[in-house]
């Protein structure tokens, strides 16, 4: 018997790419089955996406083919978000990927889906592939907005930034105004009607594979699966398999960051990473620059140039972000504190042991990074998903603390990053001491779920066996 197929597809961005490269490595080595990955990228060659398709490709667990992106400009408004144009440019794919598909020499067993590829699912049905499911890189609660917002939409009228109640979502914690996906503030955006489009499509598959576990969320988890009012709406089966991230790789030596972390005590340095797009303004990195000083702690600084920047030149180089610091600031922190620019090797980071706290932006594959490290959030949310993530770690799971109010809406002062930082940190209050300790209970369980036997594990099987990926 030919072995088993599975057939993953990845939307543009390195952000979407990296969780289905994940998903398919971790397939192929734990189950054994052949994984081909169609990867639709950015369309303008985006040299971190080819970077990352040839390390996967160099891993040899999966098939990579990069599809040709299609051109959507007279398909979306003229104020399309990057969101929306990447979900019309998955639809607008369909006839590319249904021929990709059929000119497969191993017809696939299933196929998967990440949630922004929902609208490529017929082409499952057309090309005789019998199972289809959603892969939700994110986390429990996310998927429950996303797959709730349809009826949402119909019983709430006006902006839901303006309803005074949080908004109930029947068996997991409300969502109130500063938790809401960036996708959904403006009903009369293009991006808000694709997202209720997505919450239709995906219970339209045979299942959801998210990336959370049951020992993290079980309680968001049995209100999508057990009889109430969100799993009726949800209808299919929700397999919770994660942490799934990137393992860590090989550091080439020299490298100055390692160098400088060799030499910090143990769990002493804050990492400050806003992710792969994550920038802030002027005003912001010199009051962020100032309240890192202030904390006395020892920090590590991925600086992306400001926003206020970018128009001032297309150099990216140390030089012109430098010049965003406050005078003096790199003097004065020499030893204490490294600024790099350059992309970092996160992962790797994360697991150095002089690594104390993350100040993230709380994407959700910055946090799985972390939190299967063991390393406590300083939780700075800008964009997409990431105010509901910064309140689920602080209210829900509690590794982290947040800024008291929204990044987006006002800068956040140096003396208040300070005290965030030190409570992370370094600070012997009851406060810190809890969530430093539950960061290492986190970590221990994410470990033990996917142990042999753990409950990712087990749920990755039971999956296999329902879409006859194993008998
Ligand atoms: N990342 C990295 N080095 C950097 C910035 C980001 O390795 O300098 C990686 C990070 O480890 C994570 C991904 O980029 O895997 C960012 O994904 P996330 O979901 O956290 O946020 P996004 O960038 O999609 O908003």
């Amino acid at each position: 018997m030919d072995q088993p197929h599975a057939l993953l597809v990845a939307s543009p961005g390195l952000g979407h790419l990296i969780p289905i490269l994940e998903l398919g490595n971790r397939l192929s080595s734990v189950l054994n089955v052949h994984v081909t990955i169609l990867a639709v990228t950015s369309g303008s060659s985006s040299p971190t996406e080819t970077e990352a398709i040839q390390a996967a490709v160099a891993r040899g667990t999966c098939e990579v083919t990069e599809l040709p992106s299609v051109d959507v400009d007279n398909l979306v408004d003229s104020d399309a978000t990057v969101f929306t144009k990447i979900v019309v440019k998955m639809q607008a794919m369909k006839p590319t990927f249904r021929e990709a598909v059929k000119s497969m020499k191993r017809k696939p067993t299933v196929m998967i889906v990440d949630f922004l590829g929902t609208g490529l699912m017929p082409v499952a049905d057309d090309v005789g592939v019998t199972a289809k499911y959603v892969y939700v890189p994110s986390h429990a609660w996310f998927l429950a907005e996303m797959v709730y917002l349809p009826v949402l939409d119909k019983v709430i009228e006006g902006e839901y930034v303006d309803i005074k109640e949080p908004m109930r979502i029947p068996g997991c914690r409300s969502v109130g105004p500063d938790d809401l996906m960036e996708t959904v503030l403006d009903r009369s955006n293009q991006q808000y009607r694709e997202c209720v489009r997505i919450g239709e499509e995906v219970p339209m598959s045979d299942g959801v594979l998210v990336n959370t576990w049951e020992e993290l969320q079980g309680n968001t988890l049995d209100a999508l699966r057990e009889d109430g009012e969100l799993s009726r709406v949800m209808k299919i089966p929700v397999y919770a398999i994660g942490p799934i991230v990137r393992n860590n790789g090989p550091i080439k030596r020299p490298n100055s960051i390692f160098e400088w972390l060799d030499k910090q005590r143990d769990r002493s340095v804050v990492y400050v990473c806003l992710g792969s797009g994550g920038t802030l303004s002027l005003e912001q990195t010199i009051e962020l620059a100032w309240g890192l000083e202030l904390s006395g702690q020892r920090f590590l600084w991925v600086l992306r140039r400001p926003i206020s920047y970018l128009g001032a030149s297309s150099r990216d180089d140390d030089d012109q972000v430098s010049a965003s610091l406050p005078e003096g600031f790199l003097d004065r922190t020499r030893g204490m504190g490294l600024v790099v620019t350059q992309w970092a090797p996160q992962v790797e980071i994360l697991s150095h042991g002089s690594i104390g706290g993350f100040l993230s932006h709380c994407g959700w594959s910055s946090v799985l990074e972390s939190l299967t490290k063991g390393v406590p959030i300083v939780a700075w949310p800008l964009y997409a998903e990431q105010w509901m993530n910064a309140t689920l770690l602080t209210e829900e799971i509690g590794v982290a603390v947040r800024t008291s109010v929204l990044p987006a809406k006002k800068v956040i002062g140096r003396e208040e990053v300070a005290s965030l930082v030190r409570k992370i940190v370094a600070e012997e209050d009851e406060e810190g001491r809890k969530i430093r300790a539950k960061a290492e209970e986190v970590r221990v369980s994410s470990e033990q779920a996917w142990a042999q036997g753990g409950s990712s594990h087990s749920s990755l099987f039971e999956w296999a066996k329902q879409c006859r990926l194993m008998s």
